[in-house]
């Protein structure tokens, strides 16, 4: 089972909403959000010492918080504020009229699922049909563990690595900036975000260390099972 920990500044804030619905109930709906930010599945300090909760206080908290504040000033009374993320994506996708609208709602989604591609105590070999599709389409697990890991880490700049199924096989597949194999018609199973943001706190530039670290220690290979089988 998951495990959700109301931070003390949530507390805080959840009073103040209470407070203004309490005395304000007009006002509190005018500022309602069209999306929500992801309550993290885990403690901040739950994937340290491989993700300090300091690197999570500003990667979650400021980075993607961030990018969630400016999707919904941007899609805010607009007709994409009644749809779902993904929708605003792909709605947004290859538009340059709208890039903003999509660097910022991708980059949601991704870090709604760059989060729970991780847990505590993750990491280690997946079982079951992912392992049977890693050796089958992927070399087996030694030769995917140092593909994957070597592939991501090689990703130019900023961007993502991630394991998809793309018409029935595994594939890796890397995205730059706030690019996502989901609307690409493929399943993303599990991704690593490999922005400076995310591992230049802990690991200064050593890029390759932290991406091993997620690997072996955190990746939650029952959720890329879990989506592997909804790709059917
Ligand atoms: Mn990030």
């Amino acid at each position: 089972m998951t495990r959700y920990r109301l931070t003390r500044r949530a507390l805080v804030a959840g009073a103040a909403i209470g407070a203004m619905a309490a005395g304000f109930p007009r006002l509190a709906t005018a500022q309602a959000q069209p999306f929500e930010f992801m309550k993290l599945p885990y403690a901040d300090d739950a994937l340290a010492p491989v993700i300090s909760a300091n690197t999570m206080g500003f990667h979650y908290g400021r980075h993607h918080k961030g990018y969630l504040d400016n999707l919904n000033n941007l899609v805010r009374g607009s007709d994409l504020a009644n749809q779902s993320l993904i929708d605003v994506v792909k709605a947004s996708m290859m538009n340059p009229t709208r890039a903003a609208i999509f660097n910022n709602a991708a980059q949601v989604w991704n870090h709604d699922f760059y989060w729970k591609s991780m847990r505590p105590g993750g990491g280690g070999r997946p079982s079951g049909k992912l392992m049977a599709a890693i050796e089958s389409d992927l070399g087996g697990w030694d030769k995917f563990r140092a593909d994957f890991a070597a592939f991501t880490v090689g990703q130019f700049a900023s961007g993502w690595g991630w394991l998809v199924a793309d018409k029935g096989k595994l594939r890796m597949v890397r995205t730059s900036n706030a690019d996502t194999p989901q609307v690409q018609g493929m399943t993303a199973l599990v991704t690593i975000d490999v922005w400076e943001h995310a591992y230049y706190l802990d690991y200064q530039n050593r890029r390759a260390d932290y991406v091993a670290a997620v690997l072996d220690k955190l990746i939650d290979w029952d959720f890329a099972a879990e989506n592997l089988a909804r790709a059917g």
